[in-house]
């Protein structure tokens, strides 16, 4: 209470504070920092793990002598992992680029069929590694968009490898190129592991890939999702995932606004399909 020259109260200053909100706040910023501690665990672990197997092979490398082999395997063995670390260190700038604002796109006019091969070119190794069957379904070829041909095929063979990844040996993987409306839908669906209802909304978030993928058992930071996403919302599109539970398949797709106003035969077609 505020008091007059009477010592009556005049007025009074009160404080209401909204505990379940303060609460709700606290935990939700709790769990932001446990994912955050648990992403660099991962992190070190992640980086860690390629130094031991760097170590060994330059190791034999000094003793091999003129063991043409024996050199060979070595070298192989280091420029594996050595490309393996760059690639995760190249996601970690681009994520931490990406969040600070600091990534700007070259855009011109791109033809999504030159994005769909650059991408198919990239991913191949892993596919046939893990000897999948591929189809690729093009039913809107030729469709152009505004974008950045580097950054949109890092999106596709992002999520061509992560199906690859994902789905057990001698699977089958299917990228799909469709009208939407007026845009385009680039579509990758996979018969593999799946994904369990609870984590799919979750899917895009950054720092939360040790709840998403309890086993860890395909390594990984999480971080590749979360670049599609921001990348393609740089490009003023929007990302899906859709996944009928574990041990289901996933499909996970982009969609773009179109360059070229459709003709307008097709473009009826399409908004009745
Ligand atoms: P990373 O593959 O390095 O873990 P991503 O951000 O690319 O990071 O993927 C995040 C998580 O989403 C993966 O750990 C996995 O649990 C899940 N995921 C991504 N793609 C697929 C897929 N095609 N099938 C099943 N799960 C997937």
């Amino acid at each position: 209470p505020s008091f007059d020259e009477h010592g009556r109260a005049s007025h009074w200053i009160g404080t209401l504070t909204d505990i379940h909100e303060q609460k709700a706040g606290t935990e939700e910023l709790r769990a932001a920092s446990r994912r955050k501690d648990e992403f660099l665990a991962m992190l070190a672990h992640e980086l860690r793990n390629p130094l031991a197997p760097i170590s060994n092979a330059a190791q034999l490398l000094t003793m091999a002598g003129s063991n043409e082999a024996r050199v060979r395997q070595s070298s192989d063995v280091i420029i594996r992992q050595v490309r393996h670390m760059t690639a995760l260190v190249d996601d970690l700038l681009d994520v931490s680029r990406v969040t600070r604002g600091l990534v700007t796109l070259e855009r011109e006019p791109v033809d999504i069929d030159t994005v769909v091969a650059g991408a198919i070119e990239q991913a191949r190794p892993l596919i046939e590694a893990r000897g999948h069957r591929f189809v690729l379904k093009q039913e809107a070829p030729g469709v152009r968009i505004l974008g950045d041909r580097t950054r949109l095929v890092q999106v596709l063979s992002n999520l061509l490898n992560n199906a690859a990844k994902y789905t057990p040996q001698g699977g089958s993987i299917a990228l799909n190129v469709a009208r939407r409306g007026a845009g385009v839908a680039i579509t990758v669906r996979d018969d593999g592991i799946g994904i369990a209802p609870g984590m799919l909304p979750h899917v895009f978030d950054l720092f939360s890939q040790a709840e998403r993928t309890p086993d860890r058992s395909q390594g990984g930071l999480g971080l590749g999702l979360a670049l599609v996403k921001s990348l393609v919302q740089l490009h003023g599109g929007r990302v899906e995932a859709h996944s009928a539970g574990l041990g289901r398949g996933s499909s996970f797709g982009v969609v773009f606004d179109l360059l070229d106003t459709p003709a307008p035969a097709r473009a009826a077609h399409s908004d009745a399909g």
